[in-house]
């Protein structure tokens, strides 16, 4: 027996994906301007960012970036519990902690580190944690680190989700779930799951990063808007780098929560705290999310015309109502055609392929954002209805 060549190997199931139509390709984008960015030497109008109130580029933020960077530098030179902890870190926690309604917040580098963070730190051996088939990658991987037995159930089936639980009456257990589905943009069944979680004595778990400043009252998020609190939801944890245009996640909960991670989570303790310069524009884009309303209602605004459109069109729309539209096509080659002929006519919306949406179910993740014009919707429309349908195209699934 010979051992196996660990690059030969990988080298092979690369090149298994690129036969299924699988694989995946960077693209070096030159320039961003609002909604337009230039790759290739094209001028592109995008549909595929998470820049969901158009903040990213927004004066403030980059004048309190700029600010923060001439006084205290590029980096932070640590991890929080070394010297790495600075005023402007200290600052954002305790905005994001009041603007969800939360005893306490906490900073992480990303939003994949704090779902793997939060979950190791609570979860040990022999628990149990629940989640919804169509949780982010994260959540589940934070689920395999921890050692914990993890049960999925079909996408928003709170009365799976009870079997699921009830499946294990010992086991001390969590139940996480997204917010807003990233790649369906479907909203959780919250108050049910806040129900479930009561009665079965379990901790819930919501990751909001598709939902924090594009939900509820001042942008709180989901969890707000569905009515629920820090007693329903003691995990809330939400990122930086979407509607908030920065950089980074927070989880927010009672203080026993964040004395805990702060202890325990191994993602937070063993890294490098974010720039201070980039916490300082993340204050700059919490106060400007709470206070322009207009952002979120021009979105919806945007959502309302796009949805309409499409309906006329007869595209297969999926049940979303947030900045996040799909469009499902099926199969990854009938994905990738629309996404090439979307882009000769100058537009840039990613096909999402297996293994980030389930088989058979490749599609044109299309996103609004505050920053888009009528008149871009409009067009995107137009390059839609001139796809080709019948066939794999078009077809709902
Ligand atoms: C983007 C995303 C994350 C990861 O956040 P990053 O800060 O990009 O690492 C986690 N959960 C969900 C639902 C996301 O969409």
């Amino acid at each position: 027996m010979t051992r196996a060549d660990l690059l030969e190997r990988l080298a092979v199931q690369t090149s298994e994906r690129e036969r299924a139509n699988l694989r995946r390709r960077l693209r070096t984008v030159e320039h961003v301007e609002g909604p337009w960015l230039e790759s290739e030497g094209r001028r592109l109008l995008g549909f595929c960012s998470n820049d969901y109130l158009g903040l990213a580029q927004h004066p403030q933020l980059i004048a309190a970036l700029k600010r923060a960077a001439d006084d205290e530098g590029a980096g932070s030179a640590s991890a929080h519990l070394i010297c790495g902890h600075r005023r402007e870190h200290a600052q954002l926690e305790e905005m994001l902690a009041e603007w969800t309604g939360r005893e306490r917040a906490l900073l992480f580098s990303t939003g994949y580190m704090a779902n793997l963070g939060a979950m190791q730190a609570l979860l040990a051996r022999g628990d149990v944690c629940v989640q919804d088939k169509l949780n982010h990658a994260c959540l589940l991987d934070g689920a395999q680190l921890a050692g914990a037995e993890l049960k999925r159930y079909p996408h928003a089936d709170v009365e799976a989700a009870t079997r699921q639980l009830q499946s294990r009456p010992e086991a001390a257990a969590l139940l996480a779930t997204d917010g807003v589905f990233s790649m369906d943009g479907d909203a959780a069944p919250l108050a049910g799951l806040a129900a479930l979680c009561a009665r079965e004595h379990a901790t819930l778990m919501v990751d909001d990063a598709h939902g924090l400043g594009v939900l509820g009252m001042e942008g709180a998020g989901s969890v707000q808007a569905a009515g629920l609190g820090q007693r329903e939801v003691p995990v809330l944890m939400a990122t930086l780098g979407k509607a908030l245009g920065c950089s980074g996640a927070f989880v927010a909960g009672p203080a026993a929560l964040i004395d805990g991670l702060v202890q325990f989570a191994r993602p937070y303790v063993y890294t490098t705290a974010m720039p201070p310069a980039l916490a300082a524009a993340a204050c700059a884009a919490v106060a400007i999310a709470r206070d322009e309303d207009w952002r979120r209602d021009r979105l919806q605004a945007l959502i309302a015309r796009f949805r309409s459109g499409a309906a006329q069109l007869g595209l297969p729309l999926m049940a979303s109502h947030s900045a996040i539209q799909p469009l499902l096509l099926g199969d990854a080659q009938a994905a990738l055609d629309a996404a090439r002929r979307l882009e000769e006519r100058g537009l840039l919306v990613t096909a999402i392929r297996p293994p980030t949406v389930p088989q058979g179910q490749a599609r044109l993740r299309i996103t609004l954002s505050a920053a888009h014009e009528d008149e871009h919707v409009d067009r995107l429309l137009d390059a839609l209805a001139a796809l080709p349908r019948g066939g794999s195209a078009g077809r709902p699934v």
